[in-house]
């Protein structure tokens, strides 16, 4: 695969504080990576210094195709996009169009397009002042994509939409994934679930976890064997007594397993000997938000 961004030892300081540190990865082309981690962990000030927002301390920021201007290659939606209230739509994107190379007539016709495709084409002559929430966010993904980038990058695209709109962004987003590449920020696990290649882990500026959706859920998952009782005396003898490290909660304990030991017929046969009553016995593991939690508060 080809690979589109490279960064490498990307680093920004403020004052004495380094806010991002030492950041290498890659994108590949018609790709999705989401770039995770808590508020304050330096998502913002990556995508920034990427953008051109912001002028990086130190590191590269290496454009396979930089040989074109970069803002035609880049598109950019910020976390809290500003629109000019007085412009319609369509004058919005012809804008940010031209501002981004486009010819003035190939402006007209891809800002039409580029509408329809995020559902305001019938909209488009509306001022922005008028627009929801939801539909300035799809506006603020139209300018973003209206010059047909390379490369996409969303500060927090759907954090701050209530469902039906986080459904409808995301789903655009999954369409422009098969021919754009995209790096996406949030602060929401399960919204990376959605469409993700790679996950970039970032706390307190630094880098701390990186490869796709299942390398990580098979790190980070824990699996373990839940076994349910009718009380809860009886989930505490069997904690207090079983050969393993058990831990107990309510009426149910959880036996983690590692490199398949021990084995579920152990298990169960275990199970089935003590004077007490298992209702349900069943294989967990680690949710998204556990596996967040884990990486992000690993030493
Ligand atoms: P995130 O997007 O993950 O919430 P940010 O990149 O916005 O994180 O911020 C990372 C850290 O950098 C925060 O502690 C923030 O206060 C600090 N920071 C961001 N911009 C500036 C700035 N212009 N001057 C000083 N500190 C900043």
């Amino acid at each position: 695969m080809n690979t589109l961004l490279t960064v490498q030892s990307l680093t920004k300081q403020y004052g004495r504080e380094k806010v991002v540190k030492d950041v290498s990865f890659s994108l590949m082309k018609n790709t999705s990576t989401a770039l995770i981690g808590p508020n304050g962990a330096g998502k913002t000030t990556t995508l920034s210094m990427l953008t051109g927002l912001v002028n990086p301390t130190f590191g590269d920021i290496i454009l396979k195709e930089n040989k074109e201007d970069a803002r035609r290659m880049i598109g950019f939606l910020p976390q809290y996009p500003k629109f000019f209230s007085w412009l319609s739509a369509i004058e919005f994107t012809e804008m940010t169009a031209k501002l981004s190379g486009v010819d003035a007539r190939v402006a007209v016709k891809e800002s039409e397009k580029i509408l329809d495709f995020v559902g305001l084409g019938n909209v488009k002559k509306k001022k922005t002042g008028t627009f929801s929430g939801g539909m300035k966010q799809r506006l603020g993904l139209a300018q973003a994509i209206v010059h047909n980038p390379s490369l996409l990058l969303l500060d927090e695209p759907v954090s701050a939409l209530d469902p039906v709109g986080r459904r409808e962004i995301l789903n655009l987003l999954k369409e422009l994934q098969e021919r754009t590449t995209i790096l996406y920020s949030t602060h929401i696990l399960n919204d990376a679930e959605e469409m993700t290649d790679q996950l970039l882990f970032l706390r307190n500026g630094e880098l701390v976890e990186q490869g796709s959706l299942s390398d990580v859920r098979e790190k980070y998952a824990n699996p373990m064997i839940k076994i349910i009782f009718s009380l809860e005396e009886e989930a505490k003898v069997f904690a207090s007594s079983s050969p393993w490290n058990v831990k107990q909660e309510g009426s149910s304990v959880c036996i983690p397993i590692r490199e398949n030991e021990p084995r579920m017929q152990e298990i169960l046969a275990y199970a089935s000997l003590g004077d007490w009553t298992v209702q349900r016995i069943e294989k967990a593991s680690a949710n998204l938000e556990e596996i967040f939690m884990q990486v992000v508060n690993k030493q």
